[in-house]
């Protein structure tokens, strides 16, 4: 197993996708078998996503090591995720964060469980999994200093821009077919985009906009 992660660890490295010692430290400390469906273990190290249920996928571990270098997280900060998936993404950010909870947010029912589940095996226990529409955000823990949005969405949630808190950053892939990752942060203007990269493609963020 260690073979294989200091092998993706490198491809990851080669693409430029992953920079920092810290970030290529939790990578290491999250092995990815324990958050893959158990059909597709072989392919755990290989950088490409996987599906997991319900047509939903574990996103590619290139554009993991590159969402988590954006979002910066640093310990204690408090961080909110849109789309738990498998889990791999949050128990990547709650290696950074500890000792705070990462409340991660997901829609279907089945990948609640299956998240809970793999961070549960991979001995994970500063990560929320809430079973709601991240749409809607997380009101009860708001305000949060990160947003990560892990699906594509046609615009920024106005619950989840109200629920960021001052100085704030969240980075999403915003588009239809392919998106952009986009990092805003919330300024005394407003929020702002800082960054942004073409070329990405993530499964949808379902739901209502409600504005
Ligand atoms: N971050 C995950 C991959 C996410 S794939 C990982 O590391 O494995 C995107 C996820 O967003 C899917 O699991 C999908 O079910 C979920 N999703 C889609 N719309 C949603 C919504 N409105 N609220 C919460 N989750 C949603």
């Amino acid at each position: 197993m260690e073979e294989k992660i200091e092998r993706l660890i490198e491809i990851m490295k080669g693409k430029g996708f992953l920079t920092k010692h810290e970030i290529e430290d939790a990578i290491r400390k999250t092995p990815r078998e324990f958050f893959v469906p158990k059909q597709h273990k072989e392919e755990a190290y290989d950088d490409r996503p996987i599906e997991t249920k319900n047509m939903q996928t574990i996103s590619q571990p290139s554009v993991v090591a590159r969402m988590t270098e954006w979002l910066d997280v640093k310990p204690k900060l408090k961080v909110l995720e849109v789309g738990a998936g498998s889990g791999w993404q949050s128990a990547i950010i709650a290696k950074l964060a500890y000792p705070e909870t990462v409340y991660a947010i997901e829609k279907h029912a089945d990948l609640v469980e299956f998240a809970r589940n793999n961070l549960r095996n991979a001995n994970v226990n500063n990560v929320q999994v809430i079973h709601g529409d991240g749409i809607l955000g997380f009101p009860k823990k708001a305000p949060f200093d990160r947003i990560i949005i892990t699906a594509a969405c046609e615009k920024i949630p106005n619950s989840l821009i109200d629920q960021l808190s001052k100085g704030g950053i969240l980075l999403a892939p915003i588009g239809k077919n392919t998106q952009k990752l986009v990092l805003f942060q919330k300024t005394k203007q407003g929020i702002v985009e800082k960054k942004i990269e073409d070329g990405y493609v993530f499964v949808p963020l379902v739901g209502n906009y409600n504005d």
